[in-house]
């Protein structure tokens, strides 16, 4: 039995549609090897589909739609499995639609028991309906965290944690969030990576390149985490989290022989990266819920006039 990766994907796999160097050699190595693994990834918008096809254009061939768990998936499957007659009016894009709809979970925007947002462009109009349908009952979904996703080194754009953080202020309401680090998402990967290599894999280990999403789900999950610092983590930023790594690489690129031979490599410790990171200094939270620390639910405010 081998062990099975997680893998994260902007940061760790490509970074502004440009491939970080040696994530060529690395996905051929897992395909070639057999070695179960799954790309995880906190964006709904696109589907498994559009995610392959993605990597294709950027040179990597050897993977298919199975090869993808998006949070999108995650909801479907949490609501499947947890309220399977359930309704929803929804707040994102494709691949969080195509996710639903293949679990058979119907719109509605009447009286849904679910409002799910995700990733991707809104109008006040829809969450204004949103506002509506949680006004009349409906529980307040997530399909990650994410108040912003990095764009280049010098843009971000606005995320689904931001969208949900304007239906929370006008409803009162707190959400769910799933997603990393939501345990759930690590949970459901884990056995969906059982699943397509029809064994259990003798350890999991999650890659990833962001300390609040990727390190901290895994290590909340039970699984060994392998920190890259070719995306938005920077070493001197390591000692402000309380959770740790299991490893330390510069990029996927250092795993590829390891993975080859079965081999441990050498494990001298990563030096220090010296590439720009797009969103460690960016001021506010990253994640919602990194807020859940400091402030309590709140009461709605009364309507003043
Ligand atoms: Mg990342």
């Amino acid at each position: 039995m081998k062990t099975g990766y997680l893998i994260d994907m902007d940061g760790v796999i490509y970074r502004e549609n440009q491939l970080i160097p040696g994530a060529v050699e690395f996905v051929s190595a897992l395909s070639a090897t057999g070695t179960p693994f799954l790309f995880l990834t906190n964006n709904s918008a696109p589907t498994p589909e559009d995610l392959a096809v993605r990597l294709k254009h950027m040179g990597i061939h050897n993977v298919s739609p199975r090869h993808f768990y998006t949070s999108a998936l995650n909801t479907a499957d949490f609501l499947s499995e947890t309220d399977p007659s359930c309704t929803v009016f929804v707040v994102g894009e494709g691949g969080l639609l195509a996710a639903l709809n293949e679990r058979k979970i119907a719109n509605d925007s009447i009286k849904p028991r679910y409002v799910v947002v995700g990733e991707g462009s809104v109008s006040m109009e829809r969450l204004a309906k949103a506002h509506e349908c949680i006004e009349r009952g409906a529980r307040l979904l997530a399909t990650n965290p994410d108040n912003w996703c990095p764009v280049s080194s010098e843009k971000t754009r606005p995320g689904s944690g931001a969208t949900v953080a304007f239906l929370e202020a006008s409803t009162g309401r707190r959400a769910y969030y799933l997603g990393k680090p939501n345990s759930y998402m690590f949970h459901r990967a884990r056995r969906k990576l059982a699943d397509i290599t029809h064994t259990e894999p003798k350890q999991v280990v999650m890659i990833g390149d962001t300390m609040e999403t990727d390190i901290r789900g895994a290590f909340e999950a039970g699984m060994q985490s392998y920190l890259v610092l070719s995306g938005s983590t920077r070493f001197e930023d390591l000692s402000d989290y309380v959770y740790q790594p299991t490893r330390l690489l510069q990029s996927v690129a250092e795993l590829t022989e390891e993975i080859k031979t079965g081999l441990p490599s050498d494990g001298k410790a990563a030096e220090i990266f010296p590439g720009k990171s797009s969103d460690s200094h960016k001021s506010g939270h990253r994640h919602q819920t990194d807020i859940f620390a400091f402030h309590k639910p709140r009461p709605r405010p009364a309507m003043t006039k």
